[in-house]
């Protein structure tokens, strides 16, 4: 075989050597392998140098890959499957910018605490790191540390099966993350003897070891909650990932202790029961005087735990994180394990005991609920025949046909679209929300929502804002190749927060916040193969979006909306750096 003449390639460089199958295989065979050995299912990914063949092998053992247009979506997919099973979705990228570009997803998982593997082709990094100038030359290693929870970087075949059970066990164990391999071209390319490959294959036993809570910590939490006079537990979507329902119901039901659910814990309890405080957020805040926290931080969207709380709250905190612990107010119970262990020892330490709930504590949420539910009733009644059609015209007609389809899962982004479609609608089964979460971000919608199809075989809706939906719409395209349950509405209103944004007078060119009200993003849908609906009226709309769910298809829906719905930032207008100078009209 010959040598390359580039005196800087080791001599063994595996590119320039060919298998002799079937006796021989190389890294990629290896990695596939190793992936169907810890129970991956799907791998979402987008190929190219240097892991097209991995893909193809990846297939091979009877794994979907499920390919993409960015590799940004397939990461929020990977994300969504993570959240949604419990177990790691796979990510897998070229190198360079395929690279950054899912690295994006895979941070954004570490900060919502998904499990995720992203597998990156590689450079070699020891021309990398002589800064050769190789083809897609980046230190992804290095670049990907801090920001995902453990990186691995594979040189050679023999570390990849390690890496990969590695990666998996760093994904879910403790508090979930993202994980990082990069896989390089000399691992993936390494030709070995398919007899010394499969030596190195094995199953990693006990992949996820539940840590109990110390005993004392459980005692001092049950004190804590059986003496409060007004107790509430808020549920995070730490609580909803992982899938103790049961346990959370038993505690809620038997104590009668009114819970508050984070938009992404929506369903874990039925948000319209007895004992739900959905609409007593703030009173919650400042009248408990008792919280407890299942897996939920106390972080920007929950003011800290300062401010609007009542200074005396103490807060008990079930979390798998110790070092979520005393953060930004002290924890007076903490209660650090996994939370099925966790809620198992309060359970049992609970038995027999009495609570000291003030009697009027709970039906005087009640009765707030009940306002607050008709005041709401009346707002979404009085835009009822706004025309064009305000987001609330729009949240009226598709508020029944989502709740009375409670397996859908729901997908939401945007700004008022997220805000609105949050309140709106009613979650009553768990596990079926999923939204930007804790950064808030913008452009996880398609990819979460093949995720969601993907990891689950179940029906999807988006509800996506126009602005939101240009982030990943091209993926689309993607739910409709694979054909999945999945229908995209679209809340066009012309713009990002609203379409009557007005350019300065120095400009001819559009205002910063202006989109295209007159889009038709209906016929986007059509060029790939989908059913789509472009609405102007409530009837228009609940036709259409009762038929997608029922046809089981990719389905997009164009909700026409007045460019003037919609406010700027929607709920979080608070949080710009100087108050908002008159930027809409
Ligand atoms: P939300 O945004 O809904 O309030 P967060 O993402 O802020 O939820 O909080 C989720 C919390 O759940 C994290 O602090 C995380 O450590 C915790 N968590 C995740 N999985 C588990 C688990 N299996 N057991 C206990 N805690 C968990
Ligand atoms: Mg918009």
């Amino acid at each position: 075989m010959a040598t390359t003449t580039n005196p800087a390639t080791p001599a063994a460089n595996p590119a320039t050597q060919t298998p002799h199958f079937p006796e021989q295989v190389t890294g990629m065979y290896i990695l596939a392998r190793a992936l169907k050995n810890v129970g991956i299912e799907n791998v979402y990914g987008l190929v190219g140098i240097p892991i097209t063949e991995a893909a193809y092998l990846i297939q091979g053992q009877g794994i979907r890959f499920v390919g993409f247009r960015h590799e940004q979506q397939a990461g929020m997919a990977a994300a969504t499957e993570g959240f949604l099973t419990k177990k790691p979705g796979v990510l897998m990228t070229v190198s360079s910018l395929g690279f950054l570009n899912g690295l994006t997803a895979t941070t954004n998982a570490t900060v919502n605490c998904y499990p995720m593997i992203q597998i990156s082709g590689a450079s070699d990094p020891t021309m990398v790191d002589m800064n050769m100038g190789t083809y897609e030359q980046l230190d992804q290693f290095n670049t990907a540390k801090p920001l995902v929870k453990a990186a691995f970087r594979c040189y050679k075949a023999e570390d990849i099966p390690a890496a990969v059970a590695r990666a998996y066990r760093a994904a879910i164990s403790g508090r979930p993350g993202g994980v990082y391999i990069d896989m390089t071209t000399p691992a993936l390319g390494q030709i070995m003897n398919r007899e010394d490959a499969e030596k190195l294959l094995y199953q990693p036993v006990d992949v996820y070891s539940p840590v109990a809570p110390n005993e004392a910590a459980v005692d001092r939490a049950v004190e804590m909650l059986t003496s409060a006079k007004r107790p509430a537990i808020l549920l995070g979507k730490g609580a909803a990932y992982a899938q103790v329902d049961d346990k959370i119901k038993t505690l809620i039901e038997k104590y009668n202790i009114p819970y508050f659910p984070m938009s992404m814990a929506k369903g874990l309890m039925p948000d319209a029961g007895p004992l739900s405080a959905l609409s007593c957020r703030s009173t919650i805040m400042k009248e408990a005087d008792v919280v407890m926290l299942i897996g939920a931080r106390l972080n920007w969207l929950l003011s800290f735990g300062r401010g609007k709380w009542n200074p005396d709250m103490k807060f008990i905190n079930l979390d798998i994180e110790p070092q979520e612990m005393d953060v930004n107010v002290p924890t007076a119970a903490p209660v650090v394990g996994d939370m099925g262990l966790s809620l198992d020892a309060i359970l049992a330490k609970m038995d027999g005991r009495k609570m000291s709930t003030d009697p009027t504590w709970v039906p005087s949420l009640q009765t707030e609920t009940k306002e607050k539910d008709a005041k709401f009733a009346t707002r979404l009644e009085s835009t009822k025949s706004l025309m064009p059609m305000h987001h609330w015209t729009a949240l009226g007609v598709i508020k029944p046909i989502i709740e009375s389809n409670p397996d859908v899962i729901l997908i939401n982004e945007g700004a008022n679209t997220l805000d609105d479609t949050r309140d709106a609608i009613n979650m009553s089964l768990p596990r079926h929300r999923v939204d930007c979460a804790t950064w808030a971000i913008m452009g996880m919608g398609m990819g979460s929502m093949i995720g969601a199809a993907v990891a689950t075989g179940k029906s999807v809706v988006a509800i996506e804002g126009d602005s939101a939906f240009g982030f990943s719409g091209m993926d689309f395209s993607t739910a409709c190749r694979f054909k999945l349950p999945v229908t995209v509405v679209i809340f066009n209103n012309g713009g990002i927060y609203n379409g009557i944004g007005k350019p300065m007078d120095e400009t001819t060119d559009p205002a910063p916040t202006t989109l295209d009200i007159n889009a038709r993003y209906d016929k986007l849908g059509e060029a790939f193969g989908a059913q789509t609906y472009y609405v102007q009226t409530p009837d228009e709309l609940a036709k259409a979006l009762t038929e997608s769910i029922a046809s089981k298809k990719p389905c997009l829906i164009d909700v026409q909306l007045g460019a003037d719905s919609g406010k700027e930032s929607g709920h979080i207008g608070y949080l710009n750096p100087a108050p908002l100078q008159d930027i809409t009209v």
